[in-house]
């Protein structure tokens, strides 16, 4: 006998389990069925940046929308999810300058704590760096990092709390359809039954949407990672998005300092491929940039590195709404930028299925057809793709 829920998540990634939440909250009974384990795909290795400064408005809305969550966690959740405030610095090559002032104003406009600051205040805020190719940067002093796994594990327990199901090791293998519409999902672990199904399952998405004959637009994006031992010299420093080095960096806990570069991802892997480890010259590529902006870190020394991988859209933007069947929803294709709007994300979606339209954030723009209608996201004052396979 298949068990019946009023929605079925697949997928139990930082997504899956914002969602589980939020339907619970609106009184949803809902399970979550996951492959593996929580955080097994892209939550589990991500690199937790939590910042308001996007050349989108609507991103930064959610990532704002977000933040209420992220730096008042324990009233709004439970549990933790390991907020660390640092400052964060958006630097943008020179020639981009009309475009950052712009969307400060517009971050600005939302009540985002944001400015533009010059490079001499860069220098003061943040003593080790390199400033002098730096005339203008965006700051968000309330902004920061926080910890995926731990984020994803408390809105579950939260969920299950709230009387949601969690299923783990349990694999989604067929979709179940009857007269046009959704009807539940086979799985390792026997047959779930739901009118609502929302498929969350990151980098696996695409397989998921070829079980309901429902094509997604969507790649891998395979990222590597490294962190490195900080020496004393360097000392504090904030999260930084450095695009006119192609990277970004941030602190993290024990003296270390995790740094990811912006061109250097590989696209179109299988979602099931091994991660293994990065590529080849990744980590002297990653040394020399960091000391580029940190010369003191030359003193510093290699910690670890990992490998991690989301699903990528063709515009770099998420793919969001229900599509080819009446009750099946897609939340995927977060594009390697998902974790710092999954609060507002799992609220919206939650406003989409049981208001029929999302009133905290209007996600509509993210509408799954808009890439048959060769519609494509775009920043109001854009910057251009964050993930390109050279500096430009
Ligand atoms: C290395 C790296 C660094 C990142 N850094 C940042 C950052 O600094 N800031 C930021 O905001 N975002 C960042 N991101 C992006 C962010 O982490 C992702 O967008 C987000 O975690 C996606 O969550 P998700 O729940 O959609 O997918 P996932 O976490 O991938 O979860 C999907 C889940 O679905 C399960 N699943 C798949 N198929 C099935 C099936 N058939 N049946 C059942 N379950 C299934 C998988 O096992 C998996 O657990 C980064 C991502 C990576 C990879």
């Amino acid at each position: 006998m298949p068990q019946n829920y009023d929605a079925i998540v697949i997928g139990a990634g930082v997504m899956g389990a914002s969602i589980a939440f939020h339907l619970a909250e609106r009184g949803l009974k809902s399970v979550i069925l996951e492959r593996k384990q929580v955080g097994f795909g892209a939550t589990g290795s991500s690199s937790g940046l939590v910042r308001m400064h996007y050349d989108l408005q609507v991103e930064s809305h959610l990532a704002w929308t977000s933040f209420q969550y992220f730096r008042n966690w324990r009233e709004r959740v439970g549990g933790e999810c390991g907020f660390t405030r640092t400052g964060f610095l958006h630097i943008e090559p020179e020639k981009h300058t009309p475009q950052l002032r712009a969307n400060v104003e517009m971050q600005k406009k939302l009540g985002i704590p944001t400015e533009v600051i010059s490079g001499a205040d860069v220098k003061k805020i943040a003593p080790s760096f390199f400033t002098d190719d730096i005339s203008f940067a965006a700051y968000e002093p309330e902004s920061g990092y926080a910890d995926a796994t731990l984020t994803a594990n408390s809105f579950l327990s939260a969920a299950k709390e709230l009387g949601a199901t969690f299923v783990q090791d349990c694999e989604v293998t067929a979709v179940i359809v009857s007269a046009g519409k959704i009807n539940g999902v086979q799985t390792t672990r026997g047959e779930f039954s739901a009118p609502i199904v929302i498929n969350a399952a990151g980098a696996w998405s695409g397989m998921i949407g070829e079980m309901a004959g429902v094509k997604i637009p969507l790649t891998t994006w395979t990222h590597d990672v490294v962190h490195m031992r900080r020496p004393d010299v360097v000392g504090e420093h904030p999260t930084v998005i450095d695009s006119s080095l192609g990277m970004y960096f941030r602190p993290d806990s024990g003296n270390l300092t995790l740094v990811a570069l912006e061109d250097d991802s590989r696209i179109g892997e299988s979602p099931n491929a091994e991660l293994g480890y990065v590529a080849k010259d990744f980590v002297d590529r990653t040394v020399e940039r960091i000391c580029m902006r940190i010369p003191g870190m030359e003193q510093g020394s290699l910690h670890s590195s990992h490998v991690g991988r989301d699903g990528l859209t063709p515009d770099q933007r998420a793919i969001i709404g229900q599509a080819g069947l009446q009750g099946f929803y897609l939340v995927t294709g977060f594009s390697g930028t998902g974790f710092k709007i999954s609060p507002s994300i799992g609220l919206c979606v939650s406003e989409l299925i049981v208001d029929g339209k999302s009133k905290s954030v209007d996600i509509s723009g993210f509408d799954p057809m808009r890439f048959e209608r060769g519609e494509h996201l775009k920043g109001e004052n854009d910057y251009g793709f964050i993930w390109r396979n050279s500096l430009s």
